[in-house]
């Protein structure tokens, strides 16, 4: 199969490094371009990273020599190489909409990590597992833009990616109040140790808009493809209530949640729904998908971020402590991978999608 040519524009930032390291030897994608702002651009990609690489593998051979292109000043000529990009880059908001925007309309699709255009109606949110079907929203949204064969794809905040599809899993009870504080880990903020001192020893109560984004981004994804519109209309429910802590832990973010349904569970039920939760990724042959959609976990201990973040390749979702509660109905502990499937694994996935649902053609 002849692959998609790939630019990732963030190249050089913590998301940008693990699409890199997930890209190496993809069946389907190979990168033709790196890029980030003007302080890097003109240099070559392994000197510019060579004191902040922060991946446990070695630079790709095949692209550690390229020489990093300015993601905004050389879009036309990163357009033009790419059959589609990824973004994952740290700029005002605005400026962020206006970039996405002009590489789509330059008909280069794009997958982005980037929180900007999520709440725009026309741009599906997507965690594969749990509403693949908005990808249908693309061709209303290139009505909008003018556009034939470019778009853009969003995947949701990375603090919602373990728990938003045990939601999923458990739906036809009807989910009625959540209550989710989650511990996050401090790549999510773009950090290592030795960037972020003040973490050490200690934890940090406020994480600027992932409260917002915790509680309102699950109601788009469980929201639906209103066709007349050619917009996807947010789910009015559940009732979300989150907590966001930003804890002394490199990778993985965990939530504890607390569930309430319109009808009731025994944990009999909640375990198989659990267990027997669709594999959509799979079914449709996706390559990053993970073995099983949820990995129910028994030992109480687990999941912990240093031994449960790279279950099934960093893209599988562990789940534990799942038990009755005495206010809500039950409570759990889920834990997921923040950069690899809450940012470039969840990307890479979601782009997949986009080329099994033939958005996305050479
Ligand atoms: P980061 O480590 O700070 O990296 C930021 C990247 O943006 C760098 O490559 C930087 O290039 C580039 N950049 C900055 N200004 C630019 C400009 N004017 N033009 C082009 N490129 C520019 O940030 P990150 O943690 O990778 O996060 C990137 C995005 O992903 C953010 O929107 C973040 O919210 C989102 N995200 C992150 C995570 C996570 O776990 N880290 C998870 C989900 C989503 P230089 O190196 O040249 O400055």
């Amino acid at each position: 199969m002849k692959k998609f040519n790939v630019g990732i524009i963030g190249a050089t930032g913590m998301v940008g490094q693990r699409f890199i390291s997930l890209l190496e030897n993809h069946p389907w994608f190979k990168i033709c371009c790196l890029s980030a702002s003007s302080n890097s651009a003109g240099k070559i990609y392994k000197d510019v990273v060579k004191n902040r690489w922060n991946i446990d593998i070695s630079i790709d051979k095949s692209v550690e020599n390229m020489i990093v292109l300015d993601g905004v000043k050389d879009k036309e000529k990163i357009a033009c190489l790419c059959d589609f990009v990824f973004c994952a880059v740290d700029m005002p908001k605005q400026d962020i909409i206006k970039l996405e925007e002009d590489y789509a309309k330059l008909e280069c699709p794009v997958i982005s990590n980037n929180s900007a255009n999520r709440r725009v109606s026309d741009i599906p949110m997507i965690i594969p597992e749990v509403n693949s079907d908005h990808i249908d929203v693309i061709k209303y949204q290139r009505i909008r833009l003018g556009t034939k064969k470019g778009f853009i794809a969003v995947k949701s905040n990375c603090s919602l990616q373990s728990y938003v599809p045990v939601l999923k899993a458990l739906s036809s009870f009807g989910l009625k109040d959540v209550a989710v504080c989650t511990y996050q880990a401090i790549s999510g903020a773009g950090k290592t140790f030795e960037t972020f001192p003040d973490i050490v020893d200690n934890i940090i109560p406020f994480i600027p808009g992932e409260e917002e984004k915790s509680e309102n981004e699950p109601l788009k994804i469980f929201g639906y493809l209103d066709k007349d519109k050619g917009i996807i209309i947010s789910s009015s429910k559940p009732n979300i209530t989150t907590q966001c802590l930003r804890v002394p832990v490199s990778d993985g973010h965990m939530a504890a949640v607390f569930v309430k349904f319109d009808n009731k569970p025994d944990l009999k039920q909640v375990r198989n729904l659990i267990n027997n939760f669709e594999n959509i990724p799979e079914s449709l042959g996706l390559p990053s998908s993970a073995l099983k959609s949820l990995y129910l976990l028994d030992d109480p201990y687990r999941p912990q971020p240093k031994l449960d973040k790279n279950f099934d390749c960093g893209m599988g979702i562990t789940i534990g402590r799942l038990r009755e509660d005495t206010q809500y109905h039950i409570k759990f502990v889920s834990l997921s991978h923040n950069t690899v499937r809450g940012a470039a694994g969840g990307a890479i996935m979601l782009a997949e999608l986009a080329v099994a649902k033939g958005y996305i053609k050479l």
